[in-house]
C-alpha cells in the first residue's frame, strides 16, 4: 500500500490510473479503523481497479467543544488493517495539506431542510465542514464510486446532495451499519465508552429495533405516538437524547403517516460520549 501526504502525488497517481482505465473507488474516514470501515474498503476492493481511502480528522467539522484535540488516531494499526484488505493507496494529510494557510473556500449546502436537522441542529456548522472536506477530498481522488456508511446517513443524504450538485460525476454508496455482537453500531467514538457506559448505550440501538418492530407489527398505530413511547424510553435509559425522529429516508423530511419505507433516526449520550444509530423500515 502507498502512503501519500501530498495532493498534488495522489492527483498524479489517480490520473494514471484513470488513463489505463482502471476506476477509482475512494473510502474517506477519520481512522480509528474498524470492520465498518473495512467493510467499506472490501465493497471498493470488489468494485474497483484503484483503492483509496483517506484518514484525516478534520477540524472543521468539529465543534469548540468536541473531541477534536482527544479523538483516537491509531495510524500504525490502521496501515496495518487497510494494508490487509489489499487498499491500493492511502492519502492521510496533515491539516496544512488540506488547509494550507490562506484556505478560504467553504462548501455548504443552502438546503437547511438537510444540513440544519437532526445532527446538524445540535452540531452547528458540523456538516459545512463534512461538505468542505469532502469536496476537497474528491478534487485529490476523483473517484467515479464513494464508499460511505448507513451509520451516518444524514451524512450521506448531505454528501450525494453535494456531489450531485456540483457534478463530481460520482456514485455516493451508503452501506450497510456494521455492528457489534450486541448490536450497539461500531463506531470510532465507542473506545471512550466505560462498561457502564457502554451498557447504557445498548438502549439506542435496542429502542430504535423496538420501534422499528412495533410499527411494522401494528399498522393501525399512530406513528407519532409510537415515536414518543420510544423517546420516553431512551430518555430513562441514558444521559440525553439529542433526538429521535421518524424520517423520509429519502428527503428526510418527518413522516407523520406511514408510508413504504422509513427510517428512524436517533443520536444520544452515554456518559460523555455520543452515539448515532438509526434503523429503516419497509412496510
Ligand atoms: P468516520 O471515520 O467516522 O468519519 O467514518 C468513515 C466512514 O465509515 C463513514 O462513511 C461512516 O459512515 C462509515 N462508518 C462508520 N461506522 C460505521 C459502521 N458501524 N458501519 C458502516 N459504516 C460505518
Amino acid at each position: 500500500m502507498k502512503i501519500l501526504r501530498k495532493a498534488s502525488e495522489v492527483q498524479e497517481t489517480v490520473t494514471r490510473a484513470r488513463a489505463a482505465g482502471l476506476t477509482i473507488g475512494f473510502v474517506p474516514t477519520m481512522g480509528a479503523l474498524h470492520e465498518g470501515h473495512l467493510s467499506l474498503v472490501r465493497q471498493a476492493r470488489r468494485e474497483c481497479g484503484l483503492v483509496i481511502a483517506s484518514i484525516f480528522v478534520n477540524p472543521l467539522q468539529f465543534g469548540p467543544a468536541e473531541d477534536l484535540d482527544r479523538y483516537p488516531r491509531p495510524f500504525e494499526e490502521d496501515c496495518a488493517l487497510l494494508e490487509k484488505e489489499k487498499t491500493d493507496l492511502l492519502f492521510a494529510p496533515g491539516v496544512d495539506e488540506m488547509y494550507p494557510a490562506g484556505f478560504s473556500t467553504r462548501v455548504a449546502l443552502q438546503d437547511r431542510e438537510l444540513t440544519d436537522i437532526l445532527c446538524g441542529a445540535v452540531r452547528p456548522g458540523h456538516f459545512e465542514g463534512v461538505t468542505t472536506v469532502v469536496a476537497r477530498l474528491f478534487c485529490i481522488t476523483m473517484p467515479q464510486r464513494v464508499y460511505m456508511g448507513a451509520k451516518d446517513y444524514q451524512q450521506g443524504v448531505i454528501v450525494r446532495r453535494m456531489a450531485r450538485d456540483l457534478g463530481f460525476g460520482l456514485e455516493v454508496k451508503l452501506l450497510p451499519i456494521v455492528r457489534d455482537r450486541d448490536g450497539l453500531a461500531l463506531s470510532s467514538r465507542n473506545r471512550y465508552l466505560s462498561e457502564s457506559d457502554r451498557r447504557r448505550a445498548l438502549a439506542l440501538p435496542e429502542t430504535l429495533g423496538w420501534l422499528a418492530d412495533r410499527i411494522k407489527a401494528e399498522p393501525a398505530a399512530d406513528i407519532g405516538k409510537l415515536r414518543e413511547e420510544a423517546l420516553k424510553k431512551l430518555q430513562a435509559a441514558v444521559d440525553r437524547v439529542d433526538y429521535l425522529e421518524i424520517r423520509d429516508p429519502e428527503t428526510l423530511r418527518p413522516a407523520v403517516r406511514r408510508q413504504p419505507a422509513l427510517i428512524v433516526l436517533a443520536a444520544c449520550f452515554a456518559g460523555q460520549t455520543r452515539l448515532i444509530d438509526n434503523v429503516i423500515i419497509s412496510l
